[in-house]
């Protein structure tokens, strides 16, 4: 993990870090961006966000949106529908059971439309800053596999193995460091393993096929 941290310098962050930090760690925000991001290359989450957020950037004003336009706005991220009629069902459950308050609690999370684990300790590290979640997607759950340091088939099952094997104190960053290195060097198909800060720790667990193309070079003032 210190070898990452110092590796995905200067690297693109993943969207939702950077609608965060853009976004003053705004929870509704974060929460909502996440929903977005799901199955959604960054750029167009990114670029969906902005647009929705300048159009609305709370729960009460998203609300008076129709599911329509919220559909308009967010296009193209994949299944654009479903995420439109979430969304406006998350700002009504908010306002109704919450105050437009967006909640602290994994428990009270998981009632909002759309919000599974993923999303929810997301929401948690990044708008709460807690230090007891980790956040496993698809890059989490593939990476922490290929180094061993688990062996789990599902996300939730990963979630709940790094509880045990790795030391608490890098659970709030699990997910920015190995999201940030599975899309620029630890890709779910060809990883750059020849260029990879950590290879000599790695045992490439499923790995068959690596690439040769070493990814673009970090110059010394982005470090
Ligand atoms: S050595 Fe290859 S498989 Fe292992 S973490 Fe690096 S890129 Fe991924």
């Amino acid at each position: 993990m210190r070898r990452l941290a110092v590796a995905i310098t200067g690297l693109e962050l993943p969207a939702v870090e950077k609608i965060s930090e853009s976004r003053a760690e705004d929870p509704f925000q974060v929460t909502i961006a996440t929903l977005l991001s799901a199955r959604t290359q960054d750029a167009t989450t990114f670029a969906a966000s902005e647009r929705l957020f300048g159009k609305a950037a709370t729960p009460e004003t998203m609300a008076t949106l129709t599911v329509k336009q919220i559909e308009k706005l967010i296009y193209p991220v994949s299944f654009y529908r479903y995420k439109a009629r979430y969304i406006k069902a998350t700002c009504a459950k908010l306002i109704k059971d919450f105050g437009g308050r967006t909640p602290a609690t994994m428990d009270e999370l998981l009632t909002l439309p759309g919000v599974g684990r993923k999303t929810a300790n997301l929401v948690l590290i990044l708008a709460y800053q807690s230090r007891t979640n980790i956040c496993v997607d698809t890059h989490v759950h593939r990476i922490a596999n290929r180094l061993g340091w688990i062996r789990t088939k599902t996300p939730e099952e990963t979630e709940q193995a790094l509880y045990r094997a790795t030391e608490a104190r890098w659970w709030p960053y699990i997910n920015l460091y190995l999201v940030t290195w599975g899309q620029n060097v630890c890709r779910p198909v060809y990883p750059r393993c020849p260029a990879c800060a950590i290879q000599d720790l790695c045992p490439r667990i499923g790995v068959t096929v690596v690439s040769k193309t070493p990814p673009p070079p970090i110059t010394l003032e982005e470090v």
